[in-house]
This record gives C-alpha cells, structure tokens and sequence, in this order.
C-alpha cells in the first residue's frame, strides 16, 4: 500500500503526515472493507508574516470587480419577463427640468449619467445573474451626504421613484429598477472617515468596497471586517448593510446586527438621521439601526456605517475533506465545534454536483484526486499558530480515525489556501455559466438542510426539464452548498436558459418546502423583486401587517424602491 501523494506536497514531511500514516495504516488494518485512503493530508500553520490574508481574495471578487456577468446573454427587461407587475403611474416620469435640477446639486461632471449614450447606463440597469433589466434612463451619483438629501427631498416632493444602489452584487433583485425608477447610486460616497485602532470601530461612507475597508483597517492597526463575502471586491459596506448580508465569517463574527454601532441615513423625505455612534452599550430608547440592516433601500439611504471591528487573526489554516453522505457532513461539523472550538472560523459544505460544475468552469489545481459526494472546506483561525494547529491535528487524526472523512487535504501555503477557497466561491459563477441560474438562498434545520436539493432535482427530473447531457432541456442540475455553520443552504437550479416553465416548477414549490420545515426562504440575499410575493411564506400576517405600517410610516408616498420588499 503506497500513500497517493496529491498535489499539495509539502516540501518536507510534517509531523502530521506521519500521524494521518498512522490513522490510515490502523484504519486499514481494522477495517478491511475500507477502501478508501486519504489522498494526502499535509499540514503548516500560516502566520501573519506569510501574508495569507491578503492572498485570499481571489478570482471571483477580480470578476466581479471587473463587472464579469454570471451569464452570457443579456437579461430581457423585467417588465417584460413579469408582465404582471405594471408600472404605477403615481410616479412621475422624468422631464429635462428634473435632470437640470440634478445637474445643479450635482455640480460635478460624472455624477449624473442620462440615457445619451444608452449602453453607458447597462452596468446600472442589469444584474450580476443576468436575470433582471430595468429601464432606468438616470443615475445620479451623488458625493456628499447633503447632495444625497437634496436629491431625495425633491424625487419625493415631484414623486419621482427612487432605485438604491450600491455595488450591484445583489442577487434578488433588489438594486436594478423595475420601470424607470431613478438610480441613485452611492459609489462616489467612498471616504474612510475615521478608524480607532484601540477600539476598532471603524467609521466610513456607505460606498466603499468591502475589501477596501478590510485592507484599510488590517493595515491601520490589524483589524478585520467582521463580514466577508465572494462578492467583496465590488460590494459596498452600505450594500452589505442594507441587505443584512452573512456571508464567509457569520459563524464566527455574528450578524450584522452585532457588530454595527450605528448608521447616517437619508430618509424618503430628505431628513438626514445621524446615528453614527460608537458606543456597544446603549439602551436610550428604540434602536433605530436595526429598523435599516436588512431593509434593502425601502426606507432609507445608508450614507454612512459605523462597525466594530474585531482583531486579525494572526494563523490561518484551510482543509477540504471528501465525505460520504450528508449525514457524514453533519456529523463533521459537529465535531468540528467541540474540537476545534474558538478557533472555527468557517465551515463550508458543498455537494459533487456543485464542485462537478466548478471542474468545467475553473482551472486550478483540484483539491482531492477522486470524486466524493460531499466535501467541507474548515477555515481555523486564532491567534496562536501553534495551538491551533494542534487542534486541527488532532481534529483531522480522529475524523479519519473514525471514518467521518474519506479524504483530505490541508493546504501548505497561502497559495494552496487560496485555491481550496477558490473551489467554494466560485460555485455561484460556475453554476450560472451554463446560461443561468435560479438562485435560493434559504436557512432550514440542518437534518432537513439538503432534502431541498433532491426534492428539487426529483421535481425536475419528473417534469421533465433537467438533463446534465441533454442540451434541449432547460435545466442542466440543481446543486446545494452553503454555511453549514448557520444553517443556511444555497440552493442553485443551474440553467442553459431561463425559462417560465422552469421558474413555475420552482416557485412557490421552493418556499413551500422551506416553510413546511419551518425556515426561512431568505438567510442571505433578502426578499428584492424575486421573493416581494413569498414573504408570507416565512413572516407571520401581523408580521408582514408591521413590517407595512413601518414603510408607510417613513416612506407614505412609496418613493424607495417600489415594486419589492413587501
Ligand atoms: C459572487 C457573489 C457572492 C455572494 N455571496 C454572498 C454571501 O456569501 N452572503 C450574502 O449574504 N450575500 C452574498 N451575495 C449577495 C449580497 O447580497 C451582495 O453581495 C451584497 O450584500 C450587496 O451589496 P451591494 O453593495 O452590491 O448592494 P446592491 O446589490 O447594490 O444592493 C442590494 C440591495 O441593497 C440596497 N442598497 C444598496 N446600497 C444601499 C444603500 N447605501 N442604502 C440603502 N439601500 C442600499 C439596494 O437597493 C438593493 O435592494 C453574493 C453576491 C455575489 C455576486
């Protein structure tokens, strides 16, 4: 029996080489009716020093940057995909008046774009999945907080809609106008307005990107933004803010609601609230910045965030397992939070079919020699290599140990870490390649969590719209991955096509069966346009009956971003 070395090859044996040698010769020797050998597991602990951190941003946040699409073909208009929903004609439609009003608070060359040149105002109307096309025929790109306000205070005196936008990563629908709403978008709000490296709260305007607010306080004191997400080279922190996004750090960091201390936002009628506090403890009342984090541009314009941001771990370490079943997956992750305890910092999960669509679309080194039906990629992090390391050890030795795990792999450097990353984040791009994807972020109990995922592959397969092989159907395959930790599941149905027929065997099929287990069918992504009309599915009446009166409270004529949300 001869050890399969895989790709990642140390340059000297390790330690822990020689234990999984050892696990896998007693494995054998016990048991033998295993047929399965760990393909490789080496080991090395990262240290600030290796610059790991910075190397994990990767190739989709460089796609995204550069405004790759998830599909090829342009969307057709939403209008015309969603017939039903008509324009409403209390809103005003833009005259040459309002655009010379905008010019004047605007000033600056830039920070309007008209339809003169259509194709200019593209990246502004459609959406990363291709789904969605608005008609938008404005965008104001405003630089102050004031000029934001003044643009809001007249669209709602001239009942002129309005559509938010931040970095155009939202994957429901949410940023892209539905008719011709005004886009106003906040990327030229994108100062860092003060960073306390004692305390860690870092202060900014809405539109600076994710990652460059990660960079800048690492560099500023060694502190991480307690998100992070596959889209954050072109995400804003507004953005991020505004849809409650969880993304990579959430089983670590907590939600957003945590760690944000405070927020500026343009109300619908022009008023600025100034809540941009650092304080953690504060019981004066209602707390007005959690009515903003998750409401996605319906009652307000986040110009401003206020985070506490948590030190950088100084030691990362990156493994991806192949596992046998689901069940297998649960099992893992169970010991991997009594193990590996406060050093976890993520834990991935992702079916063959998931990394099966990633093989045809990416081209970097593959992480695990044979294929698996499951695979989990486990993030540590601390601030003592060593001690974690250990653990990761001796996590590794007895997940093996106890069969838990037929295959491993443990990245060596940060490039190594960077590429097993790379098989997780690029599954959204890789599975809307094909032509598109029908995307269902969703949170379920974790037994129940991928019984989603074959109820909608049987639903497929019997309705006769999926083949892997067969270019004439629609569907190529559903596939699940997700956080594991959180108990959330992406769903993507990826397909050669959107098509109604597709899309009516799905919905409300999805939601049904996400409410039947008592989940919610939005964990991440919120409601947009793509879920206005299947909130009920996860809020009660007198929920949705508030969640109402609070819009009609703060926006009565409608203005921000109509025709979703609720
Ligand atoms: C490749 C990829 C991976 C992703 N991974 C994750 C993930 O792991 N977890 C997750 O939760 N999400 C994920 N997302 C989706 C996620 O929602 C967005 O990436 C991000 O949260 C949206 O930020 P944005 O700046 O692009 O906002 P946009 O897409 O521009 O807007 C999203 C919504 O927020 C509103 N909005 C934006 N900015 C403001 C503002 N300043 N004030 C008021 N309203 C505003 C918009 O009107 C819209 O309704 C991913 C997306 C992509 C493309």
């Amino acid at each position: 029996m001869t050890i399969k070395k895989g790709r990642f090859n140390p340059r000297k044996p390790l330690y822990f080489v020689y234990i999984a040698f050892i696990v896998m010769i007693k494995n054998i020797a016990s048991n033998p009716q295993l047929k399965k050998i760990p393909t490789f597991v080496a080991y090395r602990a990262f240290s600030k020093a290796s610059g790991f951190e910075k190397k994990l941003t990767y190739s989709i946040v460089n796609t995204a940057s550069k405004r790759g699409y998830a599909a090829k073909q342009p969307p057709k208009l939403t209008s015309e995909t969603y017939s039903y929903v008509k324009r409403d004609e209390k809103y005003k439609k833009l005259t040459t008046e309002d655009i010379e009003h905008f010019k004047n608070i605007l000033g600056k060359k830039g920070s309007l774009i008209t339809d003169e040149v259509a194709s200019d105002l593209d990246f502004y109307n459609e959406d990363w999945m291709r789904k969605y096309k608005g008609q938008s025929k404005l965008v104001l790109k405003p630089t102050t907080t004031e000029q934001v306000a003044q643009i809001i205070k007249y669209c709602n005196e001239q009942n002129l809609a309005v559509c938010p936008q931040g970095g155009n990563t939202g994957l429901v629908g949410g940023s892209i106008p539905v008719f011709d709403e005004i886009i106003l978008s906040v990327s030229n709000l994108n100062k860092i307005r003060s960073f306390d490296n004692v305390s860690g709260i870092l202060k900014c305007d809405a539109g600076v990107i994710l990652e460059s607010a990660d960079e800048y306080i690492k560099e500023n004191g060694n502190y991480i933004f307690p998100l992070d997400l596959g889209a954050k080279g072109s995400c804003h922190v507004g953005g991020v803010v505004a849809t409650n996004a969880g993304g990579l750090r959430l089983l670590r960091y907590g939600s957003l609601h945590g760690s944000v201390l405070g927020l500026e936002v343009v109300l619908p009628n022009g008023e600025i609230m100034n809540s941009m506090h650092s304080l953690r403890k504060d019981n004066t009342g209602y707390d007005l910045k959690q009515l903003f984090i998750g409401s996605e541009g319906t009652i307000g314009i986040i110009t401003g965030v206020s985070i506490l941001c948590p030190p950088r771990p100084n030691a990362f370490h990156v493994s991806f397992l192949g596992v046998e079943s689901y069940e297998m997956v649960q099992k893992v992750f169970q010991k991997a939070k009594n193990e590996l305890g406060e050093v976890l910092s993520a834990f991935e999960f992702m079916d063959g079919k998931s990394l099966q669509l990633t093989k045809s679309h990416i081209t970097s080194p593959e992480p695990l020699e044979e294929e698996y039906p499951f695979y989990v990629l486990i993030e540590t992090s601390g601030s003592n290599a060593e001690h974690d390391s250990a653990k990761l050890e001796a996590f590794l030795s007895s997940a093996f140990e106890e069969e838990l795990v037929l295959d491993g792999t443990v990245s060596t450097n940060e490039s190594e870490a960077k590429n097993l990353w790379s098989w997780r984040e690029m599954i959204p791009e890789s599975s809307a390649a094909g032509g598109g994807v029908y995307k269902y972020d969703v949170s379920l109990p974790l037994k129940d969590l991928y019984s989603l995922v074959d109820a909608v592959n049987e639903k497929l397969e019997a309705a006769g719209l999926s083949s892997v092989t067969d270019e004439s159907k629609p569907v190529i395959s559903a596939i699940g991955y997700g956080h594991v930790g959180d108990g959330n599941l992406h769903l993507n149905v990826a397909v050669r096509t959107y098509t109604k027929e597709v899309e009516k065997c799905l919905e409300p099929f999805v939601y049904e069966f996400v409410s039947s287990k008592k989940g919610s069918v939005s964990a991440e992504h919120g409601l947009g346009f793509q879920k206005k009309n299947y909130i009920g599915y996860s809020k009660s009446e007198q929920e949705i009956k508030m969640i109402k009166q609070l819009k009609n409270i703060y926006d009565p004529k409608g203005i921000l971003n109509p025709y979703k949300y609720v």
